[in-house]
């Protein structure tokens, strides 16, 4: 069989996560090639040969397979985000929802270091760059953060909206008049409802939703919008309903993560 020239798309100093990424890829019935390339050292007092490994791949599915690597450097950055800030929390949770979860993510530990939050930003940013949009959006408090960090990072605007007598709406004062299509950028998506509340209050004021973005999709991929979600990591934390929990049933005490802070 006849092959394509090959062209590198990514980069390692460590081989483990180049065979990694190489074995990744071979699942999506690539053909990988990793190659050795020697570095000169910038430093003479550094004795020993510096090699970079790069992942090389037919030139016809550079693109493809690009998207794939990005998707699990994305996943595996966030998830050492979260363990750095010590945001993913192991227990016996009681969530918004109703629901019990063995794993919770405290999400306000990311925005407390803001260099963390950015970068995060970046990465959702770089998402989202192909899609085509005037301004994004965020649901209030969590929301707010993050997709005014991506709007700068985008040169894009930036509103958000928040829960007025129990209803979402866009934040009063902010002028949507020249605003046609947006991006709604969220942190954590469990159960889509707060997104699919911004779909709706965006749709009554006549605004496309182009692009969802957000950092976890506790939901593993579940959840499906009337747009194109974009989620830097999907994680399938098991959930339970309250009557038929596993770890009621094994006696773990349980607690209410962030209780304290919501108003009924
Ligand atoms: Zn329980």
């Amino acid at each position: 069989m006849e092959k394509g020239n090959l062209v590198t798309i990514a980069s390692y100093a460590n081989p483990f996560e180049a065979e990694l990424a190489k074995s990744l890829l071979e699942d999506y019935g690539f053909d990988v090639v990793l190659q050795n390339e020697r570095i000169m050292s910038i430093y003479p007092s550094i004795a020993g040969d510096m090699y970079m490994i790069q992942l090389q791949v037919p030139e016809d599915r550079e693109e493809e397979a690009k998207r794939i690597i990005t998707d699990l450097e994305d996943t595996d950055y966030v998830s050492r985000i979260l363990s750095q800030e010590n945001a993913l929390l192991e227990g016996h949770f009681s969530l918004t929802s109703g629901k019990h979860s063995s794993r919770y993510i405290e999400k306000i530990k990311v925005l407390q270091n803001p260099h963390a939050a950015h970068d995060l930003c970046k990465r959702l940013a770089a998402r989202l760059e192909d899609y085509q949009f005037d301004c994004v959006v965020g649901p209030a408090y969590g929301g707010i953060v993050l997709a005014f960090e991506t709007a700068y990072l985008l040169g894009k605007g930036f509103v958000f909206t928040q829960r007025k007598d129990d209803k979402m709406s866009i934040r009063s004062g902010f002028d949507l008049s020249r605003v046609r299509k947006v991006a709604i950028i969220e942190d954590i998506l469990t159960t889509g409802g707060s997104v699919n509340e911004v779909i709706q209050c965006l749709s009554e004021a006549g605004i496309e939703v182009s692009v969802i973005g957000v950092l976890v999709d506790r939901s593993g991929g579940k959840i499906q919008f009337t747009a194109p979600l974009e989620s830097l990591l999907s994680l399938e934390i098991p959930t339970w309903e309250a009557d038929d929990c596993e770890l009621c049933k094994q006696g773990v005490p349980l607690t209410k993560p962030g209780s304290s802070d919501k108003k009924s």
